[in-house]
């Protein structure tokens, strides 16, 4: 073996790109930069309709997020900038709906906290191609792609199956961002892989469909994005306008960043010996036993899991805590799990919910941004439940119940304090103070009833998992049942 052949292999053992594959990559990338038309476009409107996804609010775990109809879609993408936005309408039409996705509720456009939501939801979004996401979603455009592997000057040729080429480009040291060239030399798909907190290293892909030649430049009709495998967008492009001036003008920090989260949890005692630990919607509630303490929901992620530890050992020292109940799977009311995992902690939480724990969300991996079940890997002590489970040690008693048949969720639990006659529920009714009422009451918070009056349980008040207290006969007049009429709390 010469000693250049040596090299080379020493080379492509490291994973690096060696001479030869550099230069195919950057003949592949010229082929397709002159098949795009991608030399001469500076900037990109186009316009359709279709659908995007909530993530992270799949009705079944590991199951596709929940779909919205895009009734109006205009993306403007600036690659000199670079930024993009894009301007979403879109309207909550399944009915009825099923599993989550209806964000916090906004008193202004009376929409959110509950779904159906109604009228035009207006979603706008901007991408700051300085920043590492903002970077990744114009390189997953078809022409950013081409531009980000030329200027990345690592392209390297990934593979080539049948007429297709693949090139891959490293980015910020972490990120792998690889265009699929079909054998026009059009970009028919590209594909990365995030940081999706919960769900981990999370692929995050876009493929391209049905092109046409618009002034000299191919662009796609046909567009589907996906993360985690399902889709969160797919647009029927309508009209497309290649060096449009208006999106020209756009620039990646126009929207204001979004207000500092609490530094502190906020402590608030809403019973004997039940407190919301709260950093934010949704918040953690606290339950006091003799003997030891139970954390209700672990939001959102790592940070917020540590913080609410710490608060809870302030609050009520040397008492351990011997639970972290999690009402249901979505990654804003689950995403701080792992860490609970991690300090050994035994989650409570419904049957439904083993296998895609077990082996995606405490399996994935997290390689891009390690957290500490990921430094020091352990098994995690699930204990399941499935219609009904009862803490209690004398002093206090808290009943764990599945919402049969709650569309929200599967497996969407419930938990009622029966010496305070208060139920805590998470996303089967939300406070929408100030707003009209819904057309129709939320199948979610009727379902919500439906289970409080099966169980004949005694409920004065509800905690919301969200924010807030409310009296029972909130629920009962947003469910449109007769308040102080047939529900429960008059039976007794
Ligand atoms: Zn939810």
């Amino acid at each position: 073996m010469s000693a250049s052949r040596i090299a080379i292999a020493l080379l492509v053992a490291a994973g690096l790109p060696w001479p030869g594959q550099a230069q195919d990559a950057t003949a592949a990338l010229d082929a397709a930069a002159k098949a795009m038309g991608t030399a001469t476009l500076q900037s990109l409107r186009y316009t359709g309709t279709g659908s995007n996804n909530s993530l992270g609010q799949a009705y079944s775990t590991g199951g596709a997020w929940p779909r919205f109809t895009v009734k109006k879609y205009t993306a403007l993408v600036n690659y000199t900038a670079p930024a993009m936005r894009q301007e979403i309408v879109r309207i909550d039409d399944e009915d009825p709906p099923r599993g989550g996705g209806a964000g916090p509720f906004t008193p202004a456009t009376g929409q959110g906290g509950i779904r159906p939501i109604p009228g035009d939801i207006i979603q706008n979004q901007n991408s700051d191609g300085r920043t590492e996401i903002g970077a990744l979603n114009l390189w997953l455009t078809p022409h950013g792609f081409i531009k980000g592997a030329i200027a990345s000057g690592n392209a390297k040729i990934a593979g080539k199956r049948g007429r297709k080429t693949f090139v891959a480009f490293t980015a910020f040291g972490k990120y792998t961002v690889t265009g699929t060239l079909d054998e026009r030399n059009l970009v028919e798909r590209v594909a990365t892989v995030i940081d999706g907190g919960f769900t981990g290293d999370t692929p995050l892909t876009a493929e391209y469909s049905d092109y046409q030649s618009v002034v000299g430049v191919q662009l796609p009709r046909h567009i589907v994005q996906k993360q985690g495998g399902f889709p969160v967008l797919e647009i029927f492009v309508a009209e497309a306008e290649p060096n449009n001036a208006a999106a020209l003008e756009i620039r990646g920090a126009q929207n204001a960043p979004p207000p500092a989260a609490p530094a502190e949890v906020r402590t608030e005692k809403i019973g004997d010996g039940v407190w919301f630990l709260n950093l934010g919607a949704p918040q953690a509630l606290l339950v006091e036993f003799k003997d030891y303490l139970v954390i209700i929901e672990a939001p959102t992620g790592e940070e917020r899991s540590l913080a609410t530890i710490a608060a809870a050992k302030r609050l009520v020292p040397n008492k351990p805590i011997k639970y972290l109940v999690n009402t249901h799977h979505h990654s804003d009311h689950a995403g701080g799990l792992r860490t609970y995992v991690a300090e050994g902690i035994p989650i409570i939480t419904h049957t439904s919910h083993k296998g895609w724990y077990e082996r995606e969300i405490f399996k994935n991996a997290h390689a891009l941004n390690p957290d500490r079940l990921a430094r020091a890997p352990r098994a995690a002590m699930l204990e399941l439940m499935g219609d009904k489970r009862v803490l209690s040690d004398g002093t206090m008693t808290l009943e764990l119940h599945l919402m049969r048949g709650n569309r929200h969720s599967e497996g969407l639990l419930m938990a009622y304090v029966p010496t305070l006659k208060m139920l805590i529920q998470a996303d089967a009714f939300a406070p929408r103070p100030g707003a009209a009422p819904l057309p129709k009451p939320s199948p979610y918070t009727t379902n919500l009833v439906d289970n409080v009056e099966r169980l004949k349980l005694d409920v004065q008040r509800v905690a919301h998992v969200h924010g807030g207290v409310d009296g029972w006969d909130a629920v009962l007049a947003a469910a449109g049942k007769p308040v102080n009429a047939s529900s429960s709390t008059s039976q007794r």
